[in-house]
């Protein structure tokens, strides 16, 4: 057959290994073109929430496309755009009054950081340096990149990433060491704290307390270091709660949200702003202007996919699934507890890990191995080095949720 001109991301052409193609997708369920049924068990890389193929999504896209599909958005505005802006405004924390949108988390998080430079600038005081998380994941353009964890798949790009302070995961018993970390560099007059709340995704869904993330809120609020909360992932329930700053009772400075907006159907991005953040960059002078834009800002129709996902919100019984998906995440993972070769097993919300074996090694080749067999057993798994993660979207079943477990226990047993 012909090779695909396709060049997949995060795919190592060289390997060979089968690309299948996916025909549909209904709630928890992919259909392959050759007709194997795949459960979801990662919400297709974090962003779907409500299920696949949902119908009122689908319905307010195809209709949005019908009558305004896009225009620019310096200078215009449309209903969708305002729709969205007003019910993001009154859903997400009140401090936040300004809604800034762009396509992707990336460049949701590119915003944040321009806005926070911005402001700093326009304030006219010399603060430029970004605090960070060790392990963080913010995402894959080079300012993103940046701020996230160096490792392989960014050693090409390192001379290039700009410098940032970074403080150390607040691991159970060392979090007063991230705390002090994170005050020295407060102190010496950091711009921007960026940071996920409560999990780590990429970087291993590190998980951490709410207690502590509301001290490092309190941190930053003392030396005035603009707090940004990177929700890409966490937004939306993942956490347990809409946002998982909910739970440390915090407000961030700006907040960053993509992946579950739209629902998981369309690409969409905002930056929430603070008045002051906004502040600092309204004057009579043009100078001062945010100068950030993409093409399709504020797409008519991937906005009337969002409004759909906040009616959807709205209008179903949206918290208690994720509450229900999060008792039965427990309980599976209590029951997996028990398996000799799983270690560290954890839990934030509808949000699932643990770590299959210990050491390193030969383990280098079990994330393909295990990604291999749950591929083979119809289980869309996808693990992080040797740390499996179960994120379903809230609409699974709980014989979904049984088969996503028992295949599981088969695949720990078949490595190890
Ligand atoms: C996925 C992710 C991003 C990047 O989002 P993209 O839409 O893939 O660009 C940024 N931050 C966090 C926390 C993420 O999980």
């Amino acid at each position: 057959m012909k090779e695909s001109p396709i060049w997949h991301p995060f795919t190592q052409h060289g390997l060979g290994e089968p690309i299948p193609t996916l025909a549909r997708a209904e709630g928890a369920i992919l259909h392959t073109s050759d007709g194997q049924q795949i459960i979801d068990a990662i919400s297709s890389w974090w962003v779907t929430t409500h299920g696949h193929a949902h119908p009122r999504i689908a319905a307010a896209i195809a209709e949005q496309a019908a009558v305004l599909d896009q225009i620019i958005f310096a200078g215009w505005t449309h209903g969708p755009a305002e729709e969205l802006a007003n019910g993001l405004r009154a859903l997400m924390p009140e401090s936040l009054t300004r809604v800034f949108f762009s396509d992707s988390g990336s460049t949701s998080v590119e915003v944040a950081l321009k806005m926070a430079l911005g402001y700093w600038l326009h304030r006219g005081e010399a603060r430029h340096s970004v605090v960070v998380m060790d392990n963080g994941y913010h995402g894959d353009t080079i300012g993103a990149m940046s701020v996230g964890a160096r490792g392989a798949f960014n050693r090409a790009y390192e001379p290039l990433l700009f410098d940032v302070t970074s403080i150390p995961f607040p691991s159970h018993g060392a979090e007063q060491h991230a705390l002090d970390a994170l005050e020295v560099a407060c102190r010496k007059g950091a711009a921007a704290f960026i940071v996920e709340p409560l999990i780590l995704g990429a970087g291993g869904m590190l998980m951490y307390s709410s207690q502590t993330l509301a001290d490092m809120r309190r941190v930053c609020a003392r030396y005035g270091t603009l707090f940004i909360a990177d929700e890409v992932m966490t937004g939306w329930g993942r956490t347990g709660t809409l946002l998982a700053c909910e739970q440390a009772e915090i407000e961030p400075d700006i907040l960053c949200l993509s992946k579950g907006l739209t629902g998981g159907a369309v690409p969409l991005a905002v930056t929430m702003a603070s008045e002051p953040v906004f502040d600092a960059h309204r004057s009579e002078d043009r100078a001062h202007m945010f100068f950030h834009s993409s093409s399709y800002t504020a797409n008519p129709i991937a906005c009337a996919a969002a409004n759909a996902n906040l009616a959807i919100w709205r209008d179903e019984p949206v918290m208690p699934r994720i509450a229900s998906l999060g008792e039965g995440q427990a309980v599976q993972l209590n029951a997996l507890a028990t398996h000799p070769a799983v270690q560290n097993p954890r839990q934030t919300g509808t949000i699932t890990a643990f770590e299959v074996g210990e050491g390193s090694g030969y383990l280098s080749d079990l994330a393909p191995r295990m990604l291999a067999l749950f591929r083979e057993r119809n289980v869309l798994l996808r693990p992080l080095g040797n740390t499996i993660y179960v994120m379903p979207p809230y609409c699974i079943s709980s014989e979904q949720l049984d088969c996503i477990y028992d295949t599981i226990r088969e695949v720990i047993d078949d490595v190890t």
